[in-house]
């Protein structure tokens, strides 16, 4: 740090907003994606700590549904008692590198850092996720999928930090899934990875939300797809590769070709409806 850089650890919301107002200061949750990106032993500038902000952490249930604070650890959604709708997010949490990163790792650091890899963003765009934005002047609310605007970019502007993830009490329906594909079976950062949220009644799909990773600049929801499976029974058949292959506009990189990450998305798919049809009640 510099003569002029301070380390700052406030204990309310308002003594941040109030730090972040006066410019040029870095918020800093568990540092599991702030410090590999720095080359130094130590973060540059100022640094704005808001894990020592209580009311940020933890999972509360409010009248519109489920509010999830903004430092929130993957390990904290492990052993949250959530509804089945959430358990794509919680199989997500379990798969953020290992527990030492679980431990650490926060929600919303997850969605400020804008990775097209990060695994939180595919089962929250199933859960309809609105991130809880704020700054010294209000607080404002914006769906996740207007949140993350590109690959490491944010609708963030000056002064404004993400207070909240809140998930609509309507989008608490169904059974949720993720699964990730990767070039081992831990550790790894995704190749491709896929959330859905299915509501069955009386044997066909009423509702489905289906959201992939890893396979463009940002996650994404596929609603032609979605919109194929209503009516139906769960049958992985129903997933066409042809039809996901539509929807995304995978990139060619060191991990895998464009190719190989939209097949994988689509088998990634087809196995998810096999794993919820065997856990559909006869
Ligand atoms: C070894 C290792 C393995 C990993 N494996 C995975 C993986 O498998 N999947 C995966 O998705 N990620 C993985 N990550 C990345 C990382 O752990 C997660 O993205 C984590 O959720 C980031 O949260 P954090 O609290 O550590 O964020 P930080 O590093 O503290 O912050 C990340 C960014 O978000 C900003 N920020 C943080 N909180 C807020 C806020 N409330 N408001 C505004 N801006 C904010 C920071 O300024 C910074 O720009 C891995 C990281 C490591 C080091």
């Amino acid at each position: 740090m510099t003569d002029t850089a301070r380390y700052h650890r406030p204990h309310t919301l308002e003594g941040a907003l109030a730090l972040l107002a006066q410019g040029d200061c870095r918020i800093a949750a568990g540092c599991t994606d702030l410090f590999p990106t720095t080359r130094h032993k130590a973060l540059g500038g100022s640094i704005l700590d808001i894990t020592g902000i209580r009311d940020l952490r933890g999972i509360t249930w409010t009248d519109a549904g489920l509010r999830i604070g903004a430092v929130t650890t993957w390990s904290d959604l492990i052993c949250a008692d959530l509804p089945p709708a959430c358990d794509g997010l919680r199989l997500a949490a379990r798969e953020v590198g290992a527990k030492q990163i679980q431990n650490r790792g926060t929600i919303a650091g997850n969605l400020c850092n804008a990775s097209p890899a990060a695994d939180g963003v595919p089962p929250l765009l199933t859960l309809d996720a609105v991130v809880e934005v704020a700054s010294a002047s209000g607080t404002r609310l914006l769906a996740l999928a207007d949140f993350i605007t590109g690959p490491r970019q944010t609708a963030l502007g000056p002064g404004e930090m993400v207070t909240a993830v809140l998930i609509p009490e309507a989008a608490l329906a169904g059974q949720g899934h993720f699964l990730k594909l990767g070039a081992r079976h831990y550790l790894v950062i995704s190749i491709a990875m896929t959330a859905t949220r299915i509501v069955v009644r009386e044997g066909v799909i009423t509702h489905v939300a289906l959201a992939v990773g890893s396979c463009g600049p940002v996650a994404t929801r596929l609603p032609e797809v979605e919109a194929a499976l209503i009516g139906k029974p769960l049958d992985p058949a129903l997933i066409a590769d042809r039809d996901v292959a539509t929807a995304l506009r995978p990139m060619d990189d060191m991990r895998a070709t464009a190719g190989y990450r939209s097949i994988g998305a689509a088998e990634l798919l087809r196995r998810t409806l096999a794993a919820l049809r065997l856990e559909e009640p006869a």
